[in-house]
């Protein structure tokens, strides 16, 4: 690989391997957290569309609804799917738990991309990653980009063999974000659906911004404070 062929224009803080949930998931929490960072983002897919493999998958096995509750979805409000439901009045699927129904759901994510005004994905596939002094070469079916931060979805070929991030989900340095599968020794198993997504994005949004969105969302009053030691009065026998 030849650092030279680096496209100097395509130069940005944030680079996203791949458009599906985890990625939008990702956009929609940075843009949250900071909204000039939508203008750094810059998402890398095959299909150059957002969601467009989920969609596909959907359609060609024939699935209704999804498998997980209403409060997986990508974006930071997890009563956002249900009030969209209702304002755009979208089917609903009537089973237990009341799962949503696959149209509802990719209505949804259509809306979110648009309300956001996310730049849609550049249509490429990356196929390796470099480090390199002042920063990430990464290599695609086009031309080699470099990038000071890199978000890597899929399994794609990673430097410094199996990650084991941080809490950040960092791997090494300049630093590496991981989710889906290769986040799952931090999140646990369900790093590869939904709630991973959600999960994901916001330890990424709490390292690349120091903003956790999860805590902005509630009152003061109901904010995770320090544990707090109990005081425990031993009882003494006579
Ligand atoms: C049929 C089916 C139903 C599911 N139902 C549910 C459900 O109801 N609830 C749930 O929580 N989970 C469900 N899952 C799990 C599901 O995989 C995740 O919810 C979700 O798709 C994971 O998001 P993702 O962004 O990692 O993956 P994907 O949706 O697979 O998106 C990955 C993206 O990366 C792109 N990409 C791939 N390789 C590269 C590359 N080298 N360079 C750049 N881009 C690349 C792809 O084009 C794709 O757009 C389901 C999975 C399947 C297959």
């Amino acid at each position: 690989m030849n650092s030279g062929d680096a496209t100097p224009e395509l130069d940005t803080p944030i680079r996203v391997l791949g458009a599906g949930p985890h990625g939008l998931a990702l956009a929609l929490h940075l843009r949250q957290a900071d909204p000039s960072l939508a203008e750094r983002l810059v998402v890398l897919d095959p299909t150059g569309t957002w969601m467009e493999v989920w969609r596909d998958q959907f359609r060609r096995l024939d699935i209704e609804t999804l498998r997980s509750p209403g409060v997986h979805h990508p974006a930071p409000d997890v009563d956002a799917l249900a009030r969209h439901v209702t304002e755009h009045r979208l089917p609903i699927s009537g089973t237990p738990y009341d799962l949503p129904t696959s149209a509802a759901f990719s209505h949804f994510c259509d809306h979110l991309s648009a309300e956001a005004a996310l730049a849609p994905p550049l249509a490429r596939r990356a196929t390796a990653v470099h480090r390199v002094d002042d920063g990430l070469l990464v290599e695609t079916d086009g031309p080699t980009v470099r990038t000071e931060r890199l978000v890597v979805l899929p399994d794609i070929a990673l430097i410094d063999g199996v990650p084991v991030p941080d809490a950040g989900l960092r791997v090494g340095a300049p630093p590496v974000h991981v989710m889906g599968r290769l986040a799952t020794i931090e999140l646990g198993p369900a790093a590869g659906n939904l709630w991973g997504a959600r999960m994901a994005a916001r330890r990424i949004t709490r390292a690349v911004t120091g903003i956790d969105l999860e805590q902005h969302s509630l009152q003061p009053e109901q904010r995770v404070r320090a544990p707090r030691r109990l005081s425990v009065r031993r009882r003494h026998a006579g």
